[in-house]
């Protein structure tokens, strides 16, 4: 009987174990889900027929990003969204503000570029709030959002709906980790774009020189595969979002 008992016993920790691991994993896996959220909403690509995509630039701005990625942009007549961190405008004054002069659209990325789980309220809004008032001053009112890392769970999407934002995320993305040369890059990208697809390039830091090495090989790529390329606001506009 006590045998029974003990070994009920430590059957029962161990099912309530896994439970918590399992759980554990799943709220991992939630915080990093591109397209769904527990709160707010979330879009990762726009349901269309159209040969349209977006394209989005993630962190910056630095100088030097910002010089790379319009010298590819202008001669093309592309326009894109840029989703910038409020130290990195403060760091480097006037590289929004050239974003913007070229036409392009900007979105909020948070002050410090942190993992936003497990934080306060107070410390999500002012993540926010801190950014929308760079961005304004910079002459953009934009109302997309992008969570660092793509990381949130309930407390950042709160205070991202309250704030008034829409959080975009993405369905491809660039893996510098994988490949290093830039036309591999560009044609992992190329592969995987589909009608409405956001597609996510890193290109503003010195590491990043693949990523800006393999934009015009995106950018032509695209063209020949027959898609025009839009800002976020703008393919969400064409698909009624
Ligand atoms: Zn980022």
């Amino acid at each position: 009987m006590r045998i029974i008992k003990r070994v009920g016993m430590r059957s029962g920790i161990a099912i309530a174990a896994i439970a918590l691991i399992l759980s554990a994993a799943l709220v991992w896996q939630l915080s990093k889900a591109r397209c769904m959220q527990l709160v707010g909403e979330v879009t990762c690509r726009v349901e269309t027929e159209e040969k349209l995509v977006a394209l989005t630039f993630d962190d910056g701005p630095t100088p030097e990003g910002v010089d790379a990625v319009l010298a590819e942009l202008e001669p093309r007549g592309i326009t894109a969204t840029f989703f910038l961190i409020g130290s990195r405008m403060e760091k480097f004054p006037g590289q929004a503000e050239r974003l913007i002069a070229a036409g392009h659209e900007l979105g909020n990325h948070t002050y410090s570029h942190q993992r936003n789980l497990g934080r306060s309220q107070e410390f999500y809004a002012n993540e926010i709030a801190k950014t929308r008032v760079l961005l304004q001053a910079a002459g953009s009112d934009t109302k997309l959002f992008r969570p660092p890392f793509g990381k949130r769970l309930i407390g950042l999407p709160l205070e991202v709906e309250r704030a008034g934002y829409r959080t975009i995320m993405w369905d491809v993305e660039d893996q510098p980790e994988k490949f290093t040369q830039a036309s591999a890059f560009a044609q992992d990208i190329l592969a995987r774009v589909r009608p409405g697809s956001i597609i996510l390039i890193h290109p503003m830091y010195r590491h990043n020189q693949v990523a800006r090495d393999a934009l015009p090989i995106v950018l032509d790529g695209l063209r020949s595969q027959g898609y025009a390329v839009v800002t976020v606001s703008e393919l969400l506009k064409r698909a009624g979002g």
